[in-house]
């Protein structure tokens, strides 16, 4: 290993931020209230909710990371001993539920097994007991970055759909939104939480959250409101409408922004989604040729922005991350809580192709290795190539 060399990000965010994006927010400070700034402000509010699909509604930048976006969406629209509906399966469902505990919501909670996502059934079956119209939110987590568990957002909202209930649907997309679809408007998503560090392949520091106009409107009509202050949207309103910010911005954050926005649309947002789940389906190729299995307990579950793949008995996953960094020079997600030990992460969202995940397989097949596993080298390498040469990139997909 030479230290001559940046070291290889494959944590599933924060992500490889492009040159471009880089160079775009290497840039002396500015005026956050000049005259000129809302020309740059305005359309970047704009252009966000193209990459969340949305009809109506609007887009909040917080200075915060996607955690300050969660509290947001929360105490902008419900009420201390507001009934919710959330399912917790991995580390970031669980801190959600936590916080919404934390905050004061009655939590009716779907505990489910580490590996699986939103239980669509249960979720049916609840919200058509609910006749009364208690639950005021439903939550689900659209990409369990601790298991690499993707649920069907969709399916939430033909749930919600099918027993006729008005619940606000809220969605944790921060590891899917600029990588995986998303379709604020056609799934009917009232608060869709995101950040800069995942798919908009930016540093940490902008809570990003998209809200339906259902979810302004509650927002306006709350009773018994939730303290808020730093996370208000009405301050934030205010301001935004005039392109401006209740407090100092991150302007150069929100400079690589709008650079990465113009790379994802260059690119084609559609076009994104289609490089992600061809890259995640070389990655998962080559786990099979390992011989190893993910933590997504079946097909539906498979994430394609991030992999959380098992380790046989006996192995501590935690050592072929340590291994990877210090001998490959590369960086992979680490375990968390209930699956710490048994898993390690290999993230494959943002700025990747096909030579990068190469690289990365080609780093854990030599981790594996060194630290036991019976792997051939060479095999998931070769069968993530034989998945890229076999699944060529669509004429369509191409710009
Ligand atoms: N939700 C998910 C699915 C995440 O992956 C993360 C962070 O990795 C968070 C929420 C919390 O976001 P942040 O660390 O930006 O506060």
């Amino acid at each position: 290993m030479t230290a001559m060399v940046t070291p290889h990000l494959f944590i599933p965010g924060p992500t490889n931020v492009p040159d471009a994006v880089r160079m775009a927010m290497n840039l002396p400070m500015e005026d956050m209230r000049s005259p000129e700034f809302p020309k740059f402000t305005l359309p970047i509010f704009e252009d966000l909710k193209k990459a969340f699909k949305m009809k109506d509604g609007r887009v909040f930048i917080f200075p915060s990371s996607g955690t300050g976006a969660w509290e947001s969406a929360i105490e902008n629209t419900l009420a201390v001993g507001d009934k919710v509906l959330m399912s917790r399966f991995g580390q970031f469902s669980l801190l959600w539920v936590d916080m919404a505990e934390r905050l004061g919501l009655n939590v009716v909670l779907c505990d489910e097994e580490w590996g699986t996502g939103v239980p669509l059934e249960k979720y049916a079956d609840i919200l058509a007991k609910d006749t009364a119209h208690e639950i005021k939110a439903v939550f689900a987590t659209h990409n369990e970055t601790a298991t690499g568990v993707s649920s069907d957002i969709a399916g939430v909202r033909k749930a919600l759909d099918a027993a006729k209930h008005p619940a606000m649907l809220f969605v944790d997309s921060v590891s899917g939104v600029g990588s995986l679809d998303m379709r604020m408007g056609e799934w009917g998503v009232d608060c869709c939480v995101s950040g800069s560090q995942k798919g908009f392949m930016l540093p940490t520091g902008l809570g990003i959250l998209a809200v339906s106009q259902k979810a302004l409107d509650a927002n306006k009509s709350l009773n018994g409101r939730m303290n808020r202050c730093f996370f208000s949207w009405e301050d934030m309103i205010k301001t935004n409408d005039q392109g401006f910010f209740p407090y100092t911005p991150a302007t150069q954050l929100i400079r690589g922004l709008r650079t990465s926005l113009d790379l994802l649309f260059a690119e084609g947002i559609d076009n994104v989604f289609a490089r992600h789940t061809r890259l995640a389906s070389g990655v998962r190729a080559a786990v099979d040729a390992w011989g190893l299995k993910l933590c997504a307990k079946e097909p539906k579950w498979h994430s394609d922005t991030v992999s959380a793949i098992l380790v046989p008995e006996g192995i501590d996953s935690a050592n072929v991350v340590k291994t990877a960094y210090y001998r490959y020079n590369t960086s992979l997600g680490v375990g968390l809580n209930k699956v710490a030990g048994k898993v390690f992460r290999i993230g494959h969202l943002g700025a990747l192709d096909e030579y990068m995940i190469g690289g990365v397989l080609f780093s854990v097949e030599m981790a594996l290795k060194d630290c036991g596993v019976p792997v051939k080298l060479g095999s998931g390498t070769g069968a993530a190539a034989e998945y890229f040469v076999n699944n060529p990139v669509k004429p369509a997909d191409k710009k």
